[in-house]
Order: C-alpha cells, then structure tokens, then sequence
C-alpha cells in the first residue's frame, strides 16, 4: 500500500506545478504534509442565526429579505444593504461594489450571507460578508460540519484547500498513514487514533465541540499536539547530541587571569554566581562542546558569570564572543568588558551591524587576529566573520534570539574541527517547566541569589491623572542626586509614533524640570549617539533620561532608583519586569511608578497588581501564564521558540512532563521512530540534520 508520506502533493487531481509551488510555500510536498496542514479554527455556518440574536464579535449565517439597497457618501463610499427576518434587521456594508452588484438586492430578495458582525453606523453590520441571492422557491442547505480555515499563502483560497483536504482524506482508505508513536505509549498516555484525529480535525461533525476545539482542548487536537510537542523535544535531544559529538577544545583551570580579575572585582562573587561558575568551568574542561543555558532573574549578576567563564578561556589563549540582543546592551558589555579586562591585557574588540566602513573593517581584522574578547550584536554571526580560534560563545538574554541563531554557530568553529562552548544566560521571561522544554537541548544553571544589599524595587500603580504629582517627585529624587527613567512605552505597534510620543515628552519634562538635565534616547537614533546618551547617564551629568523600551534588556546604571512607566498596561508582565530591572541595581532604595491610563481592561490590572506585589521573576513569569488567554500566543520575537503547527507553549504547558516522560521513552526503547516524526513534523528539518 502506498504510504501517504513518500506521495507527492501532484498525485491530487488538479494539483500541477503551479498549485504545487503554493502549497511549498507552506510547506505542503506530500500528501502526509496535507494531511497534517491543520486548520487554525473553524467557523460554524451549520445553522441561521435569526438576526436578533446577533451580537457584535460573532461569526454568523444570517438569511433575510432585502428592505434596501442605497449608496451612502460618508467619508468613504459604500453600498448599505438592509436585511430583515423577522426578529429584526441588519446591514450588509461593502466599501467594494458595482453597480450590477448593487441592482442585484432587489427588494424582498432572499439573502443568505456570513460574516463577522460588527456595531457599524447603521446599527449591528455585516462587513464584506460572503453572500448568495437566493432563487425565490429554493431550499439552500447549511454545511454539515463546522467549516475549517487553515493557514494559507496568497493565491490559494480556503475553497481550494479544503477541496485538496477531502480528496486526499479520500486517499485514506487505499493509502497507508503509519501511526509512529509505539502502541504501549498511545495507551498508557490515552491518545486515541491517529487517522480517527486527523479527519475529525479536517471535519469535524456536526455536533462537535465548538467551544472545545477553539480552546485547542478537544481529544483530537491532543492526540496531534502531543505527537508534534513530542517530535520537537527529539528535534532539539537530536541536536543535541549531534552538537556533543563533536569536540571542542577543553579548557583547564585558570590561575592567573581569574584571581587577578577577582583582585579588582570592587565586590565578591555571591555563592550562586561561584556555583554557576563552577558548573561552567567543569563544563569547559571537557573536550565536547558546552550547553549551557544559566538562568538568573533581573540584576542577578550574570555578566560576572559571563566575565568568570571567559577568563579561562582567555587564558588558555581561545577567544570569546558575547552576543547581546540590542546594540545598547552590546556597546554597554564592551565598556564593561574593556574596564575589566584591559588592565589584565586582555584586547576587547567591539562589532555591531551598524558599524560601517573602515570601522567595521578594522574590527574585522582584530577579531580574525585574535582578539581575545570580542563583543557585539548578531552581526557577530554573519557570514563574513572569521574568527581565529573561537572557543566559547555566550549568548546574553537568550530569550530574544532564536534556535537559528544557536544553530548559526556551528560555521564559527576552530579549523573546522572544534566548536565552540556555548553559554546561554536568560532572565527567567518565561516559566521553569517551559523553559525546559524550549530550551531542552541545554544544560541548566541557575543563579537564584542576588548580590547583598538589594532592597526590592517598591512599585506603585497610579492613574496618569496625578501625572503632575509624579513629575514633582522627579524633579525632588534629582534635587537629591538621584537618577530616574522615564519610559514611554510602544504606541500600537509604531515605533515612529512611539519615538514622537518620548520627543513630546522630552520636550515637555524639559520645561517643566528647570534645573534638571535630561536626556532622550529611542529606537530611531543613530547608533553611537545613542551610546554617547547612555554614557553620560551612566557618568551621571544626565539626571533623566526619556526613553522608550529601547532600555528595556541589561542596561545597567546602579545609581539610578526612580523609574516612572507610562501606559504600562500596553507591556506583558515579562517586558515590565524587564523594565523594572533597571532601577533597584544600587544600595539605594528604588521606586517604580506605573502611570496608567485608566480605564484598565481586567487582565491589564491583574498584570498591574502582580508588579505591584511581587520582585521575583520566576513568580512573575508563572502568574503570566495562568492569566494568559489561551488564544495569545508567546510570540517568537519575545521568546525565540519554534514555530508550532498544533501545539502551544504557553497553552499546552500542563503536557510538559508527559511530553519529557515519552522523550525518554521513545530514545531509549523506539530510535526507530524518531525520524520519522521528524519527518512528519519538524519542518525545515535538514537544518537539524547538518553539524
Ligand atoms: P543581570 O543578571 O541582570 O545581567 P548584571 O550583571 O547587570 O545583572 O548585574 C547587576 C549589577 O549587580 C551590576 O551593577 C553588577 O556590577 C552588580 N553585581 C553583580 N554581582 C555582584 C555581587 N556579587 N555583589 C555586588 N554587586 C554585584
Ligand atoms: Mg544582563
């Protein structure tokens, strides 16, 4: 029997290289791809809603007879179609339409259409709706099951999909779709069939859950989000142990740079810092690469650590590359690094994607002479950067870079045979359990002790009403020679409007803090003018400093205490706790003040309190999770996760331990299976595939 996974998507009838060349774009070569090509949600048009039972935010069918049909002028032109049914009327709006379009309402015609329903100007409307006239004596059928929508690529309607969907489900029953997942386990997990899940998927009945399925909770989904969360642990065990096949270079003890470094440290490391230290040191000393993610919250102290792990490295005459997410955590590292590490000798250069020129040339050749510590952003990775001996990479605030960039490393290696340690270190944005199996393919540290003399940032929730207020008290915490944040946070998505919004308030706070002086830093900035700002922060000439979220991960001025948020209810709680990191770094006691702009959805003021109530990141990042709607998904930008067909991080956690549980089971007892289900599942695979 022919198996489904090795037929080609062109086996469809009508499927030529046109329509195969679309489906690519989804990834979709054979019909097993197809198959597990799932629907993101479904729409229900099994029944007519009658139209006073509508409410704003529904997907609905809707039949009625025609009482107008007019052209309205407004601000944009658009055709309004009454529709009435008894229990009440609607309006079909459509802002593209012709003139035989418009003829074709004539009144009393019947009217069946769907759409989302919407409170328009005329009252509850339809907008752009789908829509048949119906022939006078006609009887039209409503679909039989819910309606599935899938994710799609221009030039390919649902229709289409769906028609391929059913044709190959067709297929079922001469084709073979093997069930990989070895029987002992679908039992002991109670999975239930797989074919059974995959046609309940693409079809549900008519009397399926709805609710359920959007909820991604039904038996079918988990059947399948079980399988794929699965397959993606065993991606990443897989490179592991791809990555700890090779070797690298083993690094032994330092005794020189380490204690000097320790000498001049203005403090000692705390105990949580040398354990994880210890742990990367051991590490080091082997000869296959490190993975190791360190995972410590806000201010935890893990560029020591960084600093702690190079020096051996260093000495052992390898070079170290730190890679930061931004280029202001980037050029504050190579400051750092440069007062810490040239008075023992060690060359500290410096590359960030923004470096042009002759600059960037220069520091090309120092890094391929060997500069010993070589700090910068992502463009430490491009291509066109040749390291002479590269030992040990750390990857600072992991959480913003993705497995690709992991992945990236393996062309840095020493003559093409060593790789490269690599340290990972986080700010803990999401949960323990999560991390784990995001990050399955590390080893884990955790630095969960903050350095002595902390005391916790207190937080303070206020309306932006008593703004006026809040702008005293700044000017107050300066007169005494404190230093303060001002952070105007992201306006729908505009980083320009966002960068207008802090020039506004510059410009504002400049004249109302006579006296005071004040600086402004955002996104659209040049680079070195941006780090110049930074710097006279940190030297203390400035007192305030306006800026938007671009401050948000590293930076790190002790002196600072006092940071004020506006419209903190636009932040998740990972980003405000991020935020909040910036201030409470020194001995002095630190404040936040979150300016609200009332009113505040329920979930903006149960994040609100939660910064309100607690410090700790790992408490944070838990509550996050719990308050989550299980529609909002963990984005890759925040979390440098994989991409999911079915599962959810975020949603799916409370499978976590069986999903680890059945990783073990199936490495152990079923090597067999496990590229099959990377086959299935795992896209882009070859890249797993390569060292
Ligand atoms: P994060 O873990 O957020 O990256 P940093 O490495 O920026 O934290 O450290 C935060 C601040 O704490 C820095 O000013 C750093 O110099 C200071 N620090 C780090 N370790 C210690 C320590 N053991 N004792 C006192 N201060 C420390
Ligand atoms: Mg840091």
């Amino acid at each position: 029997m022919a198996d489904l996974a090795h037929t080609a998507i062109t086996h469809l009838k009508g499927v030529g290289d046109a329509l195969a060349e679309k489906l690519a774009k989804l990834s979709i070569v054979t019909l097993q791809d197809l198959l597990f090509h799932l629907p993101l949600r479904y729409q229900d048009r099994t029944r007519i809603t009658p139209i006073g039972a509508l409410f704003a935010g529904q997907d609905a069918v809707v039949e009625g007879a025609v009482i107008s049909a007019s052209v309205l002028m407004g601000r944009r032109r658009s055709l309004l179609v009454k529709l009435q049914d008894g229990s009440g009327t609607i309006g079909l709006r459509f802002y593209f339409f012709n003139q035989s379009q418009k003829n074709s309402f004539i009144k009393g015609a019947r009217v069946r259409c769907f759409g989302d329903v919407r409170a328009g100007a005329s009252g509850l409307e339809l907008y752009h709706p789908e829509y048949r006239i119906i022939a006078d004596d006609k009887i039209m059928p409503v679909e039989q099951t819910l309606t599935p929508i899938y994710p799609t690529t221009e030039g390919l309607t649902q229709q289409r999909l769906r028609q391929l969907v059913e044709q190959t489900l067709g297929l079922l029953s001469s084709h073979n779709l093997p069930d990989y997942l070895p029987t002992n386990l679908i039992e002991h997990y109670d999975l239930g069939d797989l074919r059974e899940a995959i046609c309940y998927l693409h079809h549900p009945p008519p009397d399926a859950n709805a609710q359920l399925l959007a909820e991604g909770k039904h038996w079918a989904q988990k059947r399948l989000i079980f399988e794929e969360l699965l397959s993606h642990q065993l991606s990443l065990q897989r490179l592991r142990e791809q990555i700890r096949s090779q070797s690298a270079i083993a690094i032994v003890h330092s005794t020189k740079l380490v204690p000097d470094y320790l000498k001049q440290l203005p403090f000692s490391p705390t105990q949580a810092q040398q354990r994880v230290v210890q742990e990367v040191t051991y590490d080091l000393g082997m000869p296959l690469p490190m993975l190791r993610l360190v995972q410590g919250d806000v201010g935890a102290g893990k560029t020591v650590v960084a600093a702690l792990s190079a020096l051996p490295v260093i000495e052992a005459g390898y070079q170290v590359a730190l890679m930061a997410p931004t280029e202001i955590l980037a050029e504050q590292h190579f400051l750092t690094f440069q007062r810490w590490f040239e008075p023992l000798g060690i060359k500290v250069a410096w590359l960030a994607g923004k470096l042009k020129g002759k600059a960037r040339q220069n520091a090309l050749t120092d890094i391929a002479e060997g500069a010993a510590m070589v700090i910068g952003t992502h463009a430490l990775f491009q291509r066109d950067v040749f390291f002479k001996q590269l030992a040990l990479v750390i990857i600072d605030e992991q959480h913003r870079f993705g497995v690709e960039q992991r992945l990236a490393l393996r062309d840095k290696s020493v003559d093409g045979l060593f790789l490269p340690h690599q340290l990972i270190m986080t700010a803990t944005p999401i949960p323990r359990t999560l991390a784990m199996s995001a990050y399955a393919d590390l080893d884990t540290s955790i630095l969960d002790e903050l350095p002595p003399g902390r005391t916790p940032v207190s937080t303070v929730v206020l309306p932006d009403s008593r703004r006026p207020e809040v702008i005293t008290r700044v000017q107050q915490a300066c007169k005494e020679g404190k230093q303060a944040y001002w952070v105007c946070t992201l306006i729908e998505e505009s980083e320009e409007l966002t960068c207008q919004a802090a020039e506004t308030t510059f410009t504002e706070l400049s004249e109302l803090l006579q006296g005071v002086s004040i600086g402004l830093i955002h996104g659209r900035m040049k680079a070195n003018e941006k780090v110049a700002l930074m710097q006279r922060f940190k030297e203390g000439e400035l007192q305030l400093l306006v800026a938007t979220t671009v401050i948000e991960v590293g930076v790190d001025v002790p002196n600072a205490s006092l940071m004020i948020i506006e419209n903190p209810e636009r932040l998740g709680l990972a980003q405000l706790h991020q935020l909040r990191g910036r201030v409470g770094r020194g001995q002095a006691e630190s404040f936040c003040l979150l300016l609200y702009h009332a009113p505040l959805s329920r979930i903006a003021q149960e994040r609100l309190s939660i910064m309100r109530e607690t410090n700790d990141g790992f408490i944070i990042a838990e509550k996050d999770l719990e308050i989550r709607g299980p529609g909002e998904v963990l984005g890759t930008r925040q979390t440098g996760l994989l991409q999911f067909k079915v599962a959810d991080l975020m949603r799916d956690s409370d499978l976590l331990p069986d999903i680890r549980e059945a990783t073990q089971e199936l490495l152990e007892n079923h090597k067999e299976s496990i590229d099959l289900l990377l086959d299935r599942w795992v896209a882009n695979r070859e890249r797993y595939g390569q060292v």
